[in-house]
């Protein structure tokens, strides 16, 4: 494909979301990516019950356990340890090709075709007007591309306590069935509803792009709890979906392993150049194009936008969710058996709003726990680990894990900068983030306080566990959307300012994370983003 119309670089939630409305509209679009896949577990993994493989496969600690041991992760908890053998592609080579030096901030970044959304939790919510107070931008530019892409990706959840925060969706499937656990919670909430409600606590089911009924030839799921580990029936959405349905037209192109390092804008109008290398040959090319999408990641993008402009050196924002677990003892379920039929999702979801104000400083998502295995949690366990393993099979069933998700503003504490590689080594992007003490303290507070509506509800919290700043893997912020004309953001049709004809449609261009799960905004900015692009590219198509 030469001089393409546009270029789209990745292949993950946010550069699919702007590839597909392009090639809908016959625009010719080149999509460059590293593209990683998975090709030694998929294979391994029968579509089977989580319960089942374990009693009859021969061969489960391969993709359990991982052939170099790999899913056994040591020491502290941090971004990305929840991810087993078969979705550890998602991070590989990141070290080699995109390398980092961080203090205070735990990043984990993908090159995989599919990006991060080849391993993602699915948690898929819109943003309100509340949460997009500090953007240029309202829910109504949004509203139309939520509508569309919840419609492609399937959404499932309820129109329950959460529809006010969530945002309706024509579309919605009835939400995935609740596992006992969960069930149990939700039926005393029913009952003592009110008053929870009264302290600003409402808890519903969980809004996933996970399919309870078929859509296509994706089918609804079948409660093997094997989501940890497998894709069966594509019934939560992954990225890569997405590509292969683009690659059926004639007009779109994927290749692959190509490693974007900068673009430069050609003279009179007359494009972009975008230098890449071919991984496999270790050998530069050089693609044209009208324009150019750049859906790289958060810290992706940030890297090739400041190489590009000669920002070396430069800081950048950064902002990500700050998050935390807290494993809880659900007092109902002690002693009695759980369902063996259930997904391995969020179960129910939390708002907190104690100000009753709709803008909300934290959103909790509740877990059961088993396809994860116990030695994961035995190193959270001060006893000794035949003590542990006995007392944890024994509570397993009764565990109800909290997953917090903080908003996040930017500060002057909180930057990355790109260093210029040595002798020919790779750029190394710099992240420094100190969180203010009051900020953390506040978290904390906000936590306990959620905790105590909860323990109403039966479960009783047992220990915080924090992984770290940046270990949510919400990121954003670097290249921001602002309405005011500044060096390294973008405008609100997401133009990066100094440029004709490059747009970022990833986290980087969010200006503030509110306390909510990302992806399916960036999904429906990408789209709007496209569709503005689409447009664009048709007028000056009529000028030519
Ligand atoms: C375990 C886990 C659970 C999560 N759960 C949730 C959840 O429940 N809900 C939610 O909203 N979010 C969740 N997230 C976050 C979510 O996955 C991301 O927000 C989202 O996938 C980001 O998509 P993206 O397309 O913007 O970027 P990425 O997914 O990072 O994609 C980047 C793409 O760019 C390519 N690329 C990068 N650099 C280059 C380069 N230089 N040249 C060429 N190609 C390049 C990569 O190959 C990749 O295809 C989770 C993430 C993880 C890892």
């Amino acid at each position: 494909m030469s001089n393409p119309d546009v270029i789209v670089v990745g292949s993950g939630a946010s550069a699919t979301s702007a590839a597909l409305p392009l090639v809908r509209a016959g625009r010719s679009v080149l999509m460059l990516d590293v593209g990683n896949r998975d090709t030694r577990y998929a294979p391994l993994i029968a579509p089977a019950p989580f319960s089942s493989l374990r009693q009859t496969d021969e061969g489960q600690h391969r993709y359990f356990l991982g052939d170099a041991f790999e899913g056994v992760p040591l020491g502290q908890a941090r971004a990305g340890t929840t991810l087993t053998p078969p979705r550890q592609f998602i991070h590989r080579d990141t070290h080699r090709h995109t390398p980092l030096c961080s203090e205070g901030f735990f990043a984990f970044e993908s090159l995989a075709l599919g990006g991060l959304g080849s391993g993602w939790g699915a948690v898929a919510v819109q943003f309100d007007d509340h949460d997009l107070a500090d953007f240029p931008i309202k829910h109504r530019d949004l509203a139309a591309h939520y509508a569309s892409v919840s419609a492609r990706i399937g959404l499932s959840g309820a129109r329950d306590d959460l529809l006010p925060y969530y945002g309706d969706c024509a579309s919605l499937q009835p939400a995935l069935d609740l596992d006992s656990n969960a069930r149990l919670i939700y039926q005393r909430y029913e009952r003592k509803r009110e008053r929870l409600n009264g302290a600003g606590f409402f808890l519903g089911r969980a809004r996933l792009a996970a399919l309870s009924r078929d859509l296509g030839d994706r089918k609804g799921h079948a409660y093997h709890d094997m989501d940890f580990y497998a894709d069966n029936g594509r019934s939560v959405f992954r990225p890569w979906y997405t590509v292969e349905e683009l690659g059926a037209y004639a007009n779109f192109r994927y290749v692959s392993p190509y490693l974007v390092n900068r673009f430069r804008e050609l003279p009179a109008n007359s494009g972009v150049e975008v230098e890449a290398v071919d991984l496999t040959l270790g050998r530069r090319e050089y693609f044209r194009s009208r324009c150019l999408v750049l859906a790289a990641g958060t810290l992706g993008t940030a890297r090739i936008v400041l190489r590009s402009l000669g920002g070396y050196g430069t800081r950048v924002p950064l902002v990500a969710n700050a998050n935390s677990w807290w494993p809880c003892l659900h007092l109902a379920m002690l002693g009695k058996p759980a369902d063996d039929r259930r997904h391995s999702l969020t179960q129910l979801a939390i708002v907190f709003d104690p100000g009753h104000c709709g803008r909300i400083p934290v959103h909790a998502q509740t877990y059961s726990y088993r396809s994860l295995l116990l030695f994961k949690l035995v190193k959270e366990v001060p006893l000794a680990v035949p003590e542990a393993f006995g007392i944890l099979r024994e509570l397993v069933n009764a565990f109800v894990v909290v997953n917090f998700f903080h908003e996040d503003r930017p500060s002057p504490d909180k930057y990355c900068a790109l260093r210029r590689g040595e002798s020919g080594q790779p750029d190394v992007l710099e992240i420094r983030c100190t969180i203010d003490r009051e900020v953390q303290r506040r978290q904390v507070r906000t936590e306990k306080a959620l905790l105590r509506q909860f323990r109403r509800l039966g479960c009783w919290p047992v220990k915080r566990i924090s992984p770290g700043y940046g270990s949510s893997i919400h990121y954003g912020g670097t290249v921001p959307m602002t309405v005011e004309e500044r060096e390294l953001t973008v405008t609100p049709e997401c133009r990066l300012r100094g440029t004709r004809a490059v747009y970022l449609v990833d986290g980087s261009v969010l200006p503030y994370m509110p306390a909510k799960a990302l992806t399916l905004t960036l999904m429906a900015n990408a789209e709007r983003v496209a569709t503005l692009l689409n447009g664009e590219l048709a007028r000056t198509c009529v000028a030519a």
